[in-house]
Formats: structure tokens, C-alpha cells, sequence
């Protein structure tokens, strides 16, 4: 529980952004300074907008110089058929701390299994192998270790970066992910697997199977390279920790990715490709993309794409043919959200954003990542094909309930690059800052897409819904800002904290109105951009637009909703009447058919969901 109180981001930041500060002690008049900086800078803006342009305008934080960032420069040199690939990386690290140091730390995320795995015959997990590390300067070999079962790579470099100063190695790997049984991948599937989590509370982890795989023809390399541990001022972030949210967290880089691929295999990244150069038989194609936090890769036999662009973004949904209609849907949504989110969240300096159904395996029903996004293609549904009627009926009733909870994911989704992609945070240590906040995102599309009232049905549904199902389950109320391993399974997690957490924004908001909440909201992501943030700033951020009487107020908001458990009162308590409804308690997820033909309306309505 000690992680939940901390304020290493806070204290890295400070460093990162110029206010460079020795002692901790010293912080809280630098907290104090910057609440009313901010306040200044605030009514300066007001004033700005009454006319008087006598204040400057606050500037939203902007990325280091090139020559001043991480970079990755990598090839990819990929074997779609056999699942395998090697790679080449040159990797430029800045030390932004105050002291020098010998030592870089990458993550090698696909190589963490779950505490007690037993690896199959058949390799059901990716895999990551270091073959070299040499400097970039002398091309000398570096000595190197590989730390934690293989999920960490520690590089001894042979002099030490200064601050300010950069050191480059170069990094030679290999890797293969496994091959997943479409049948983990289905609709059907899906749901059954949400039912079995809600009736038996099943422990569920993500694994890195998760978001590397080969599935269905479709090729995702989520966590293929190895990766720089993100920094803490002086420490690296080098601990991950097992559990239902996302687990990654890096600093902002540069990329320039070269993939070699046979030609007639599609690649996919968060950015389209610069050229493409072919030899026999092979396309080599180049992306270049500043500023993003991971760089996913998907390869595919049968897979197209169409875009569209919104406010320079473009916005692509990329599809297996099947998924025509539901991948237009899609696009349609995502490009409307992006138009909701510039004007209600902020800018995005993003060139472009991607969904892409892919065949995800149960408990994941998407993913996130830079400039990208992967939804399951099990709810890529068209309901007026032939295909669905094949589907059990059950699930074809439920078509409102799908279309409606696809269209609230890519809202989700999509919000992720304002909270995770540009404001960067650690998702396994305080999820409520990318889940909980991407999540209430959603209810802002819906409120200027459609107006309040579908935006209260969408609340009570897409939000109070889901908290109310899990309680009448038997579930307990928890604290919404735990690190994301104390969570049992994705019906717990969604509840308490894409579910109540979100609703605390909804809290803040009806606190303070929408003006100062925005204004809020607004300084939050101007002045976290590019930096990964901490609940201290998103505190700050909220104190410093409410007035001196109203601060208390949000102070005890954060607490009651993130640290307390009054879900019950806040949100619903358990419903008795659906309870009987389903028969509860069952405890078998092998009964569940039993409770399927007695459940009712709702509970479908909630099982469908996208979560
Ligand atoms: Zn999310």
C-alpha cells in the first residue's frame, strides 16, 4: 500500500522542467509557488480573454530539443511466417538528472511471466533475446547483464553520461511471439470469460502473450524491443509488477524504425511509412515519429485501412476485410472524439492516431498504445451479417448493447493518447490517472456529441452500471487509485477503476463547474505533457483552479473517491432485486449456462460490454 503515497514523479519533474531542487523539504514552498504561479498564469489567460493583453499567456510545456531527446533508431527485420524476427537498435539516453551515471536499464517486457508459470510444449509466451551490446562510439562490446528472470537488461557502459550529456549503445536482439488460438479470441468467448470472472471472481494477470502474438493472420509486436526504463530523477523505474492494468511506463523518444518485411505483408505503425525500398522478394519500409512513449508494430496478410483527417491528426482504422462496417463505425466515432477532445482537453501534437481490430485474446478487449490503439476484433460485429447468425442468440440480442459499448471504447481508447500517450503516467502504480481519466473522456464525447441526455444513460450505464453489477455480485468496494496488482480481474478492475474512478471526475466537475474544472483539467495536461505525471499533479492542478474556500472541497473529493470506499452511497448499492434475478450466490462458473437462462436484461446488457 505504500506505493500509493508517492511523489517520485512530482520530485522528477520538478527537475525536468528547470525547477531543479536538492532537498525534499524544500518542496513545499516550491508546491505553494507553483499553485500560485499557475493561478497567476490562469487569470492572466481570463485576462486574455476579457481583452487584456497585458499578461502572457500560459504555454503548454513543449518537448526537449532533437538533440536533447531519447532516441531509438532500430531495424526490424521480420519472419512473418515462422512468428520470428531480429532486430538492430541504436539507442541515444540524455541524462536529465543532476548526477552522471554508468548504467542504462531496459525493460525486456516480453520475457515477464506470471508467478508460477510452466511453459508449455508449444511456446504460448513471446520471448526476447539480447545477442550484443556494444557502444556506438568505439563499437566496443559493453558488459551487460540480464536481471529479474530476463525482464530486465542492465548495461554497463564504460564512461559516464554527465548531466545534460548523452550516451549511445547498440543493441542486437531476437525474439518470436506464439501463435493464439482464434478460439480464445471470440465474441462468445469474450463474454463467457466476463460471465466466469463475475460469478467465480477468477485471478486473472495480463501477460505479454497479451499484446505479442500472432493471431488470425494478424501479427501484433506490442513490446518487441527492449525498451529504456523510464527515470525517477536520479533512479531508474525499473520495477514491473504483475498484474490487470497495463504495466509499461517510459519517457517520451524519438523513433526512426526500419521494417524489413516480405512483400505483400502489411506493416502498421503509429506513423505511415516515409519510403518504402524493395528487394527481392522483401519491402523495407521507414518511420520516422517524434515523441512517442512505445512504438507497436503490426504485421498482416489480408489487412486495409482508411483514414481521415482531423485538425491535422489523421485518423486511420485499420481492419481485416470482414470488419468493414464496424471498422468505418469506428472511424467515425474516433474522428469525432478527436474533434471533442482538442477543444475540450487540448491540443494533441500527435500526427496520427490508428485503431486496429485485432483478434485480442479474453480479459483484453483493448490496448493502448502510442498513437495507437488495438480493440478486439470480437467486437468488430457486424449484425447484419450472415456470420452472426451463427452466434448464439443470446449475443445477438444484445446488438444495441455491443454497437453501444464499441462506440465507447473507441472514445476510450482514443483518449488515451491526451492521458498515457502525452501525459504520460505509471498505469500500474496509479492507474487513475490514464484508466480512470481516459475513461470519464468518454462521457465528454458523449455529452458534446449527443448532449446530456444520452450522455446520463451512457453514465448510468457505461459507468454507475457496471460498479452496481459487481457489487450485486458479491464484489467488495475498494480504494480507486490502488497500484493496478491489487485487483483481482478485469470485472473488479473496471468497476472500481475505469468505473469509480471515472466518476470522481464527474464529482470534481459538478464541484466546480465546468469553467474551473476545465481550466483544471486543461493546466493538468499543459504542464505534464511530454513528462510523466504523478496524483500530486493532478491534485495541484485542481487546487490550484478552485478558490481558497472551494480547495478543501476537491481535496476531500480526491480522498473520498480515491481513497475511500463510499461507492455505495456515491454510486449504487447492490440490487437486491437483480440478485434474485440471477439466482445469486452462485459460486460455479460451470453453472453459469444455469444463470445465463434465468439472467436478466441488465445483466446481459453489462456482460456485453467492451471492457
Ligand atoms: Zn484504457
Amino acid at each position: 500500500m505504500k506505493d500509493r503515497i508517492n511523489h517520485r514523479g512530482y520530485r522528477g519533474k520538478l527537475r525536468a522542467k528547470g525547477k531543479v531542487q536538492s532537498a525534499r523539504n524544500e518542496l513545499l514552498p516550491q508546491v505553494a509557488h507553483r499553485f500560485a504561479l499557475t493561478s497567476l498564469l490562469f487569470a492572466a489567460c481570463l485576462c486574455v480573454l476579457c481583452g487584456e493583453n497585458s499578461f502572457a499567456q500560459t504555454q503548454p510545456h513543449q518537448p526537449p530539443p532533437p538533440d536533447k531527446r531519447i532516441q531509438y533508431r532500430i531495424d526490424l527485420s521480420l519472419d512473418y511466417a515462422n512468428r520470428k524476427y531480429t532486430g538492430s537498435e541504436r539507442v541515444r539516453w540524455v541524462n536529465r538528472g543532476d548526477r552522471s551515471t554508468g548504467t542504462l536499464i531496459f525493460h525486456l517486457y516480453s520475457n515477464a511471466r506470471v508467478p508460477g508459470y510452466v511453459a508449455p510444449k508449444q511456446a504460448d509466451e513471446p520471448r526476447l533475446e539480447i545477442v550484443e551490446v556494444k557502444s556506438a562510439e568505439s563499437e566496443a562490446p559493453l558488459p551487460f547483464t540480464l536481471e529479474e528472470d530476463n525482464t530486465i537488461l542492465r548495461v554497463n557502459l564504460r564512461q559516464d553520461v554527465q548531466p545534460q550529456n548523452s550516451g549511445e549503445v547498440l543493441i542486437k536482439f531476437r525474439g518470436e511471439v506464439p501463435e493464439i488460438d482464434p478460439d480464445e479470441t471470440g465474441l462468445v468467448a469474450h463474454v463467457m470469460q466476463q460471465v466466469s470472472a463475475a460469478i467465480g471472481g477468477a485471478r486473472e494477470l495480463r501477460r505479454p502473450r497479451d499484446t505479442n502474438f500472432m493471431c488470425r493472420g494478424v501479427m501484433l509486436l506490442g513490446t518487441w524491443y527492449p525498451v529504456l526504463a523510464a527515470r525517477d530523477g536520479e533512479e531508474w523505474l525499473r520495477r514491473v509488477d504483475p498484474g490487470i492494468g497495463d504495466a509499461t511506463v517510459a519517457d517520451v523518444a524519438d523513433y526512426e524504425v526500419n521494417v524489413d518485411a516480405s512483400q505483400g505483408t502489411s506493416i502498421f505503425t503509429p506513423v505511415e511509412s516515409k519510403q518504402v525500398a524493395t528487394q527481392t522478394g522483401r519491402a523495407i519500409s521507414t518511420f520516422v515519429a517524434e515523441n512517442l512513449r512505445d512504438f507497436a508494430v503490426v504485421a498482416g496478410s489480408n489487412m486495409t485501412s482508411e483514414e481521415r483527417v482531423i485538425s491535422g491528426i489523421k485518423i486511420r482504422s485499420i481492419y481485416r476485410r470482414e470488419h468493414e462496417v464496424a471498422a468505418k463505425r469506428a472511424l467515425n466515432i474516433a474522428s469525432n472524439a478527436v474533434t471533442v477532445y482538442i477543444r475540450r482537453l487540448g491540443a494533441l501534437p500527435l500526427r496520427m492516431i490508428s485503431l486496429i481490430d485485432a483478434p485480442l485474446v479474453t480479459t483484453l478487449s483493448n490496448a493502448e498504445f502510442s498513437g495507437f490503439a488495438a480493440i478486439a476484433s470480437a467486437f468488430y460485429v457486424n449484425f447484419d451479417s450472415p456470420a452472426v447468425s451463427s452466434m448464439p442468440d443470446i449475443i445477438r440480442e444484445q446488438r444495441a448493447s455491443v454497437e453501444e459499448s464499441l462506440e465507447w471504447t473507441v472514445a476510450h481508447v482514443v483518449a488515451h493518447q491526451w492521458w498515457g500517450t502525452m501525459v504520460g503516467s505509471d498505469p500500474s502504480r496509479e492507474p487513475v490517472l490514464d484508466e480512470s481519466l481516459a475513461n470519464w473522456s468518454a462521457l465528454v464525447y458523449y455529452r458534446e456529441t449527443y448532449g446530456e441526455q444520452k450522455a446520463d444513460i451512457a453514465l448510468d450505464e457505461q459507468l454507475r452500471g457496471v460498479y452496481k453489477l459487481y457489487r450485486t455480485f458479491g464484489g467488495e468496494d475498494l480504494e480507486a487509485n490502488l497500484p493496478a496488482k491489487f485487483y483481482r480481474n478485469t470485472f473488479q478492475y473496471s468497476a472500481i477503476v475505469t468505473g469509480k474512478g471515472a466518476l470522481m471526475f464527474e464529482a470534481l466537475r459538478k464541484l466546480l463547474g465546468n469553467e474551473k474544472f476545465f481550466a483544471a483539467l486543461h493546466s493538468y495536461y499543459d504542464v505534464n505533457r511530454f513528462e510523466i505525471a504523478d496524483l500530486d499533479d493532478l491534485r495541484s492542478a485542481f487546487a490550484a483552479s478552485a478558490s481558497v474556500a472551494e480547495r478543501r472541497s476537491v481535496s476531500r473529493t480526491f480522498d473520498r473517491w480515491l481513497l475511500a470506499k463510499h461507492g455505495d452511497e456515491d454510486i449504487a448499492p447492490p440490487d437486491p432485486k437483480l440478485a434474485a434475478e440471477l439466482g445469486l450466490p452462485t459460486r460455479d462458473p460451470k453453472n453459469g449456462r444455469n444463470v445465463f437462462s434465468r439472467v436478466g436484461k441488465f445483466f446481459w446488457q453489462q456482460m456485453t460490454r467492451i471492457r
